[in-house]
Order: structure tokens, then C-alpha cells, then sequence
């Protein structure tokens, strides 16, 4: 069976860049293929496609794979034939679609990209009327139940009838590395497909606050990321147990700037795992306003001396919409039950806090002690991890600190 693939951007690029990042696609849809169990496949490139071929009983795996690896914009499985002109065109089209368009209302959208002695417009027009002789309902070019697509490329013709919908973005490890930092909530899970739909190799930190139910929904929400969808870079989740940090704050911090402090701690402790990771920025899942953490003044005092940028692809978009792609990621469920069990108190905070009263208050904290809890930290190399870890319940509620 015969995918033909096709990509947005990267067709835009300069040559060299455009034969790394094809080169990367190819890569990647391979590993797709390879971690859903097709074997015995070949991808190759030609003009501006990529060519997919995978045993035929493999069909649906490979389009399941194919719809996950980014940079792909679209896809058709399809029939290739060599073809002797318009003539032998219109009979094989007939051969293989009169079946699917009896009695349907139907068009015919062809491409062409060779030298032939004949236009598209004559393929849609001579093949439009083969398949009306032979049984097809009625044209319909606006809303038709059928369309069918003709390809030609050279002395080969391509039919498909389908085209399926890829994430689109550029190819997987493109763009170079960056730190997520996850907390299993629904938004930073979306925030790191975000940046991951973009090119990124993304790894993932996490501060357990919440004690063993905290870090097991995460490593759930992780290895969804990892498995369904970082084709082509194998993710490392660094955990970091931050509840010394945590009850430090408690003791010493006002309530109403703590979150905002916790946060600048966390972008500090993120900062080292990055450098020693080789990530070039850090991602938040934080939303404008969505918390009282998430308002401008609160962001601005939180990463305040900072040495890496803070990337926040969510920041514009609203709770719902964050919502509805957790749900196609696949993340939602977990993020969401995660939440109900570990919400942690936040007390209450101001939404105006200025960046010297976190200066003032993040000295509370002994820089050795958040270098120490990320010395200890615990790196799960997700594509290691068992896949049974999704099968266990998230049941116990957090630890409150
Ligand atoms: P989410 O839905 O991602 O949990 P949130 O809306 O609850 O986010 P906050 O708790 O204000 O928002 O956190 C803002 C961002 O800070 C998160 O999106 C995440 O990137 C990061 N973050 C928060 N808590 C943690 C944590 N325990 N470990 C790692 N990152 C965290
Ligand atoms: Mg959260």
C-alpha cells in the first residue's frame, strides 16, 4: 500500500534547508512506522512528496503513524500507475473509481507537473466524462460526495480519493532542544506539543509538589507525549522533588507572593537541567490571565533574572480551545483527573507582584539547596518506560504541603 505525503512550509525553504528538514520528515515517519509495529517499509522522496509503502495489511497503522508526525500536512493513500497519456489515464481512473462513484454526485481534480501534450483541465474534463458514462450520479464541483484526485508526475499517474490531515508544523528536531516544564495540568502538556509542532526537541522537567499521585500522572501525561508523538527524539522527564522548596516558602514567604516565588525557583532550577541538557529556552503552558500567576506584573516578577528565554505558545489562546487540543493530543483525560486530585492550596495571591519584593523573598531560599534537589533529580528516558505505567490509576490524592 502507497501513502503519497505531503508538507507545507518546508517546500518554501532555501535548498539546503529544505533537503535537511525532508531528510529529518523521511526519518521520522520511519520511526513513526517502527514504534506502531509496521515493518518491511520504504520512504523515499520525489519533486516535492514524500512516498510512503508499507505492506498492505499495515494500511491503518501506517495512517495512524502518518497523522502524528509533524511537518506533515496532509496525506492520501494511493494507487500509482505508469501511464501512456490521457487516453490510458481516463480508462485505468474508470477502472478503479466507477465502483465508488455509482449513483454518488462526484469531481475531478487533477495536477499535473511533467511535460505532457495535455492540460489538467482536459484529465478533469475527459475522465469527469468517462466516469458519468460509467455509472457516476452527477458532477458536482462545489459539494460533491466524491472527489477524485489524479496526480501526474512523469510517466507516473497517482489516484487517491482521500486526503487525510497530518499536525502539520516543521520536522521534529529541526529547530534544536528545549526544556518544558510539564506539571501534568492540561495546559503545559498542549504547550509542549506546541513547541514540539515546530521542530523542537522537547524535554520535560517536573517539580513534584504533590508527592507519588503527582509524579505518576505526569509520567502518564509524558509518555503520551512521548510515545504519541516525538517521533524521530526519544524525551527525557527530569523530576525534581521540590518540596523542601515548598515548605521553606511556606514558613518564610507571605502567601500572597509565594506562587510568584515559587515559580522564579523553578525557572532557576529549570535553567541548570537545561545547560547541562543542551536546551536553548524554557517553556511555561501559562495563558494571559488565566490565574492569578498567569497576569503580565506576576510573569514579569517571575522570570526576572532569568538567563534562558521563556517561551509560552499558549499565551493567547483561551482555556477552552487549550482544552480541545489536550483532548486530540490525548493528554486530557490524565491532565484533567490529575487536577482534581492535586490541586494545591494556593492561598491568596496578589496579581500585582513586583519583581524586588521576589528578589527580596527568593533569599529566603538557599541557592544550595535547589542546586542539590536537582543534582538528585530522577531522569526517566520515556522511551524506556513500560507502557503499562498508563494502565495504573490515578486513586491517591496529593500530599498537601
Ligand atoms: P498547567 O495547566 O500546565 O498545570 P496552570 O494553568 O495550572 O498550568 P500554573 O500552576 O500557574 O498554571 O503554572 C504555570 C506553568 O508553570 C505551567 O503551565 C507549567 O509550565 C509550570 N509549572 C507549574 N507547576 C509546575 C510543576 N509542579 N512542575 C513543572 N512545571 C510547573
Ligand atoms: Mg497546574
Amino acid at each position: 500500500m502507497l501513502f503519497l505525503v505531503r508538507y507545507g512550509e518546508i517546500a518554501v525553504k532555501g535548498k539546503g534547508t529544505r533537503a535537511r528538514m525532508v531528510r529529518l520528515l523521511e526519518r521520522n515517519i520511519a520511526a513513526a512506522l517502527r514504534h506502531r509495529g509496521v515493518g518491511g517499509f520504504r520512504v523515499w522522496s520525489r519533486d516535492a512528496r514524500v512516498f510512503v509503502e508499507v505492506p498492505d495489511g499495515d494500511g491503518a497503522r501506517a495512517s495512524e503513524a502518518l497523522s502524528r508526525v509533524f511537518g506533515i500536512v496532509s496525506y492520501s493513500p494511493v494507487v500509482r500507475v505508469k501511464h501512456g497519456g490521457l487516453t490510458d489515464i481516463v480508462s485505468r481512473g474508470v477502472e478503479l473509481f466507477s465502483h465508488h462513484v455509482r449513483g454518488r454526485s462526484f469531481r475531478v481534480r487533477a495536477r499535473r507537473s511533467g511535460r505532457e501534450p495535455f492540460t489538467s483541465k482536459d484529465v478533469e474534463k475527459a475522465l469527469g466524462a468517462a466516469l458519468l458514462e460509467a455509472g457516476a450520479g452527477r458532477v458536482d464541483l462545489e459539494n460533491p460526495e466524491v472527489t477524485v484526485y489524479v496526480e501526474v508526475r512523469g510517466e507516473e499517474a497517482y489516484f487517491y480519493t482521500e486526503v487525510l490531515e497530518g499536525p502539520g508544523g516543521l520536522p521534529l528536531g529541526s529547530e534544536g532542544r528545549v526544556l518544558a516544564l510539564v506539571s501534568g495540568g492540561i495546559d503545559s502538556p498542549v504547550a509542549a506539543w506546541m513547541m514540539m509542532r515546530r521542530g523542537a526537541e522537547v524535554d520535560m522537567v517536573f517539580f513534584n509538589l504533590g508527592g507519588e499521585a503527582h509524579e505518576l500522572g505526569v509520567l502518564k501525561v509524558a509518555k503520551i507525549l512521548a510515545d504519541g508523538w516525538s517521533h524521530g527524539y526519544s524525551p527525557r522527564l527530569h523530576m525534581v522533588d521540590f518540596r523542601p522548596v515548598v515548605s521553606v516558602l511556606m514558613e518564610e514567604v507571605d502567601e500572597g507572593v509565594r506562587g510568584v516565588v515559587l515559580r522564579r525557583l523553578m525557572f532557576r532550577a529549570a535553567e541548570i537541567v537545561a545547560g547541562e541538557e543542551g536546551a536553548l529556552g524554557l517553556v511555561t503552558g501559562e495563558s494571559l490571565g488565566q490565574v492569578s500567576s498567569q497576569t503580565l506584573p506576576n510573569m514579569l516578577a517571575a522570570e526576572k533574572g532569568v538567563g534562558l528565554p521563556i517561551y509560552r505558545p499558549l499565551i493567547g489562546m483561551d482555556k477552552n480551545e487549550i482544552a480541545g487540543m489536550a483532548r486530540r493530543i490525548g493528554t486530557y483525560e490524565v491532565s484533567a483527573r490529575l487536577q482534581e486530585f492535586c490541586a494545591i492550596a494556593a492561598g491568596k495571591p496578589r496579581t500585582r507582584v513586583r519583581p524586588e519584593e521576589v528578589d527580596e523573598a527568593e533569599k529566603r531560599v538557599d541557592p544550595a539547596l535547589v542546586r542539590r534537589l536537582v543534582g538528585e533529580r530522577r531522569v526517566v528516558d520515556l522511551s524506556k518506560l513500560s507502557p503499562q505505567i498508563l494502565d495504573l490509576e490515578l486513586e491517591q490524592g496529593c500530599e498537601q504541603p
